[in-house]
């Protein structure tokens, strides 16, 4: 099959969170059981440059309709991580994509609108025919809307749409003026069984088009899959997707083995692996000595985190002073959109400045989150939601047991030592229901007593983790399912 992904994010270049992780995993798998995989992705100025292999310019003649005239664009091919990607330069005042950062403009819908119709004008005039797109979140949400409302009568008949939602907090929400600018008629769209957005009046949804007009829908774990159909977590999207329940199903994620195994991991100084665990100990020296945290005999908490209320940063900051309380090491690798959140970070940092169990490091560094994934014993995930978690199957991959809310994907993922009604080699780390201080508290400290009584047990359930398989195997096996499905409709 001939697999187009139309994204705003693809690891190592362009990445804010798994998004990045998923679509370039996901790229290398398929590619990998014999498919043709390209990646199209907005040409940001802040991408990692030095992460492309080959950049080309391959395409300067693309027009993209959009309000009442066109925009020049070029398009560039390269490698990333060995995945065929395009990206798309527009040239105009918009600027839209030279704004030194990826998301957080109040002009994102736009910029995104643009960027998916620029996505399928570059498809038909440069004569790709895809089998199937694979589009991802609200910034691509138009991407089935235009191609069935315009493209198919332009020459892309055959082409099929799967769309999966990483996150339903943002919709992309927006004014219908969006819709006139890409090219599509509001009056015909802004309707409640189309676009129009069930809670904000004559506002349009585009994650509400991608559902109602693509041939699929996936979200990324199964039980994210029931809890936004059933719960909250929809945040107004569930009626939308009952309706649609007929063609929409969860996928667990995947994590890249290439990238992120300790056993070839070129940024950790000591590789390892569940049979030769001695590596993991000089990495967490190393850790310690990178950190200038104190070399004693003591757990080393970690959280490698977007600082995002999603996440739940009250229970982050309380993991902080339970784990320093409890003779345990705290390292927070974390980064925020928010400057408020960000601000709340850097006052904590300088409280704990001088302790010597402690280190918050506030900013995303990608190098370093591997030798924390490698150095720590346990791993905090305490969201308050959770469409899936890659840091959790990461940290389980490097042998640091994971201590997790059970929400979305977390629960799919991690199963309790004492209490999961499992096999015992699939008990794999500490789970709490309730998203509260008690509920942390008592997988946290389950945790590093465990660590401090029990380290036969403790270093069992660290090998159980190391042995499962999050590889992209299984789910690329379930996307060529859902693209054969598609296809034959
Ligand atoms: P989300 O997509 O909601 O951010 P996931 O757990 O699905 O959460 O994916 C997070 C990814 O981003 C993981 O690969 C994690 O290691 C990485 N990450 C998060 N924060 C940072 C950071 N500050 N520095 C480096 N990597 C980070």
């Amino acid at each position: 099959m001939f697999i187009v992904m139309v994204s705003t994010e693809c690891a190592p270049v362009a990445k804010v969170g798994g998004l990045g992780d998923v679509v370039q995993g996901l790229s290398r798998e398929l590619s990998v059981r014999g498919h043709a995989v390209e990646v199209i992705l907005p040409m940001y100025d802040c991408m990692r440059y030095d992460r492309i292999w080959g950049l080309t310019k391959t395409y300067s003649d693309l027009w993209v309709p959009f309000h009442d005239h066109a925009i020049h664009c070029d398009v560039y091919f390269g490698f990333a991580d060995g995945v065929k990607c395009f990206f798309i330069q527009p040239h105009s005042q918009h600027n839209f994509f030279n704004r030194g950062l990826f998301y957080g403009n109040r002009d994102d819908a736009e910029r995104f609108a643009f960027f998916s119709r620029a996505a399928l004008e570059f498809m038909l005039k440069s004569g790709k025919r895809p089998d199937v797109i694979h589009c991802h979140d609200w910034q691509t949400g138009l991407v089935p809307v235009l191609l069935f409302e315009t493209y198919q009568h332009l020459g892309m008949a055959g082409q099929r749409v799967c769309y999966t939602l990483h996150n339903l907090r943002h919709q992309g929400v927006c004014g219908a003026h969006i819709l006139r600018q890409a090219g599509l008629s509001p009056d015909r769209l802004m309707t409640p069984e189309r676009l129009l957005d069930h809670t904000h009046r004559d506002a349009a949804n585009l994650m509400k088009g991608g559902i109602v007009y693509a041939n699929f829908v996936t979200t990324v774990s199964p039980r994210y899959a029931e809890e936004i159909l059933t719960t909250g977590q929809g945040f107004g999207l569930q009626g939308t997707l009952a309706t649609h329940r007929g063609k929409y199903g969860g996928v667990l994620n995947g994590i890249d083995y290439n990238v992120w195994n300790p056993e070839i991991d070129s940024a950790l100084p000591q590789p390892y692996g569940p049979d030769a665990i001695a590596g993991k100990f000089a990495d967490k020296k190393a850790l310690r000595d990178r950190l200038l945290l104190a070399d004693h005999f003591r757990p080393v908490v970690a959280v490698v985190s977007r600082l995002d209320h999603q996440k739940g940063l009250p229970l982050i900051r309380h993991s902080i002073f339970y784990s320093l309380a409890n003779r345990a090491q705290f390292v927070l690798l974390g980064s925020g959109a928010e400057a408020s959140i960000n601000a709340h970070f850097w006052d904590l940092k300088h409280h704990l400045n001088d302790n010597p169990d402690c280190h918050l490091e506030i900013g995303y560094d990608e190098h370093l989150s591997h030798l924390i994934y490698a150095g720590a014993d346990i791993l905090v995930v305490p969201s308050v939601f959770e469409p899936c978690g890659l840091s959790q199957m990461i940290a389980m991959k490097y042998g640091t047991v994971p201590v997790v809310r059970a929400t979305g994907g977390l629960a799919d993922t991690v199963f309790d030592a004492n209490y999961a009604d499992r096999p015992y080699h699939d008990r794999t780390g500490f789970t709490f229901e309730h998203n509260d201080v008690p509920g942390l508290e008592s997988a946290l400290g389950r945790a590093i007593g465990l660590w401090y009584r029990y380290p036969r047990y403790f270093h069992e359930i660290r090998l159980n983790g190391m042995r499962q398989d999050f590889s992209w195997n299984h789910p690329g096996g379930h996307y060529e399912n859902i693209y054969h499905h598609i296809r034959a409709k």
